[in-house]
């Protein structure tokens, strides 16, 4: 098997050793209840995330250190200390207080990366009342549903934004009673925040909230149909610090990149809460993906530890090598990685070009935090996700070909030996784990066999304890009686030179069942045609065999991929079919 061992570990301060050194060691004595230990809490036994990410720091030595680096569209760059951080947060709290808005009142927002939109985050949850982040690209429908089905009372958003796609629907909101513009006054219907947060009282009291008070509401990406919004605790806090600690680790004086937006649970659990709760100095870039300036951003913001997602590892490879080339990346000794398999061959390509070792992580909206993950103590196998962490159980259970769980007398059958593929699941009790989904209380108690949380997704787990994730249940392809995960056949694809991403899905076949089918996106320079085509069967084949191996190619310029940047197969397989496509508010349209 391919197993990249580690070099001796780059280290950000000098010396000092991961923070899960032994992982043995660690998953055999490791408690919830012990890693408290971590946070602060409030007076009484309560819990407030801003307490812990923010204010903590504020009053402590940290107080000047750098929460938040902030790069501007136009490169400006500002940078926000705990105790200033601390004051503009007290602040929103104190205007969410004087609007009348409650605990658990459920505050939206709708925004580009500024300063601000983390100012509202933590302000929310100082206030006792419940944050919930939508990407700024949404249209305005995909608003309408969320904010509704959420009973959003407040939204933060920009001007520009609240005209292009909320004014129109906020009758049908009634819900909504206050709209914070984070730039222009005087717009009729709302309210201007920096005047707000001006006249706002300071040193306001963290709102005295409990463990299980909600805090986050986060709707899933929608990569398999309708998003749920799934509910999340102050409690999860512990969760973030935890692994934060462990699947990122994360030092003091580490300066943290995590690339996601806050709109998507990674850009909230990884991008704001872990990295503030551990006092690092957290980077956020308001622009967008562009090669030319991630690759200025890890070197001249000296990033140490970079969170990013395998799609943007492929556009970056896509970008080629002459700007790494030209680029001193060495500062980043720690990168992982999640949201979807990372493919070997972009794994392989970042350590060659970029110098950076990938490590794959595994985790959902659902799940609030990491749960699998590559650590940086441990070889990397590229193509799997990693062990679980300290403090999870994960477990192969036998499954039926949609990837369900089998039960027999009502039970779930734990898959014991290595390598059987099944349905992954994970045992209930760490704290970041979702509450429930929002109004849809049946669904969440499906997702359930007695204390085991059924991911949803197919995994095996290797002699060594390795998962390997196969695919999502609904995604599998079931061809002359094999069981195929598109991940393997898409992964195989893009280790040829032409091809930069591949989508794969089974489409229906009168002897087969159904036979494996390709959407191929080609690299610059290549260009789409038979003789192409042949050689892919050719290389296809060779890697998977005959029985795994796609039967039909398609080249396209546009695979479907959410705005969190995962290939949307089912939007491949409804067009390929002819179906309704189902809900597509996440899809990004390409620029
Ligand atoms: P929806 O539930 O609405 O269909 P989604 O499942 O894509 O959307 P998220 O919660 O953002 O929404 O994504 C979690 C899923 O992403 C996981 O269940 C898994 O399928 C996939 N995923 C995340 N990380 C990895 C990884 N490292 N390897 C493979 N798949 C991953
Ligand atoms: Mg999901």
């Amino acid at each position: 098997m391919d197993i990249i061992a580690k070099p001796p570990l780059r280290t950000g301060t000098a010396g000092t050793p991961p923070n899960l050194s032994d992982y043995d060691a660690e998953r055999r004595t490791f408690t919830w209840d012990a890693a408290r230990d971590l946070l602060d809490g409030l007076p009484d036994g309560g819990l407030n995330i801003a307490h812990e990410a923010v204010h903590r720091h504020a009053a402590g030595p940290r107080a000047d250190h750098v929460a938040i680096r902030w790069i501007g569209k136009d490169d400006r760059v500002v940078d926000v200390t705990y105790a200033a951080l601390a004051d503009r947060v007290s602040r929103f709290a104190d205007v969410l207080a004087s609007l009348g808005v409650d605990r658990g009142d459920r505050v939206f927002a709708l925004s580009g990366r500024v300063v601000d939109l983390y100012v509202a985050a933590l302000g929310t949850l100082h206030h006792g009342a419940v944050f919930c982040p939508l990407f700024s690209a949404f249209g305005p429908e995909p608003i309408r549903e969320r904010v509704g089905r959420g009973d959003g009372r407040v939204l933060v958003t920009t001007a520009a934004l609240y005209r292009r796609k909320v004014a129109a629907i906020r009758d049908a909101l009634p819900m909504l009673e206050h709209v914070l513009l984070l730039d222009e006054p005087d717009v009729e219907g709302t309210l201007h925040l920096p005047t707000l947060l001006q006249a706002a009282a300071p040193g306001r009291p963290v709102a005295p909230t409990r463990r299980e008070d909600m805090a986050l509401l986060h709707f899933t990406s929608g990569t398999t149909g309708m998003p749920k919004g799934a509910v999340h605790v102050h409690d999860a806090v512990l969760a973030h610090a935890v692994t934060g600690r462990f699947a990122l680790d994360l030092h003091p004086e580490d300066v943290f990149w995590c690339t996601a937006d806050p709109g998507w649970v990674t850009g909230t659990s990884y991008g704001i809460i872990a990295p503030l709760v551990l006092g690092v100095t957290m980077v956020v870039d308001e622009g967008e993906f562009d090669a030319a300036r991630w690759y200025r951003i890890l070197q001249d913001q000296q990033i140490t530890v970079l969170y990013t997602a395998p799609t943007a590892v492929r556009r970056l490879m896509r970008a080629g090598t002459d700007l790494p080339g030209s680029h001193d990346l060495s500062s980043v000794r720690f990168a992982a990685s999640v949201g979807e398999p990372l493919n070997p061959e972009a794994l392989h390509w970042a350590e060659e070009h970029l110098g950076i070792l990938l490590h794959d992580n595994w985790w959902q909206t659902e799940t609030g935090g990491i749960m699998i993950a590559n650590i940086a103590a441990s070889e990397v196998r590229p193509g799997s996700m990693g062990r679980p962490l300290p403090g999870v159980v994960a477990e192969i259970l036998a499954a039926d070909d949609d990837g369900d769980p089998v039960l027999v007398d009502g039970a779930v059958v734990v898959l014991d030996e290595p390598d059987r593929v099944g349905a992954l699941a994970l045992r209930r009790g760490w704290p970041s784990m979702m509450r429930g989904y929002l109004h849809e209380p049946e669904r969440y108690e499906r997702c359930f066999v007695g204390d085991r949380y059924i991911s949803g997704d197919l995994a095996r787990r290797d002699a060594d304890g390795w998962f390997w994730f196969v695919g999502r249940g609904n995604d599998l392809i079931k061809s002359s009686g094999h069981l195929i995960g598109p991940f393997e056949v898409e992964s195989a694809l893009i280790e040829h030179p032409s091809v930069a991403e591949a989508g794969v899905i089974g489409v229906p076949d009168p002897v087969a069942g159904e036979v494996v089918k390709a959407f191929v996106s080609l690299n610059a320079g290549w260009t789409a045609g038979e003789d192409l085509r042949r050689e892919l069967y050719g290389h296809a084949r060779s890697r998977l065999g005959p029985a795994v191996s796609p039967k039909q190619i398609e080249f396209t310029d546009d695979l479907p991929k959410t705005r969190s940047g995962k290939i949307m197969r089912r939007l491949l397989k409804a067009r390929e079919l002819g179906l309704a496509e189902g809900d597509t508010s996440t899809l990004e349209t390409p620029a």
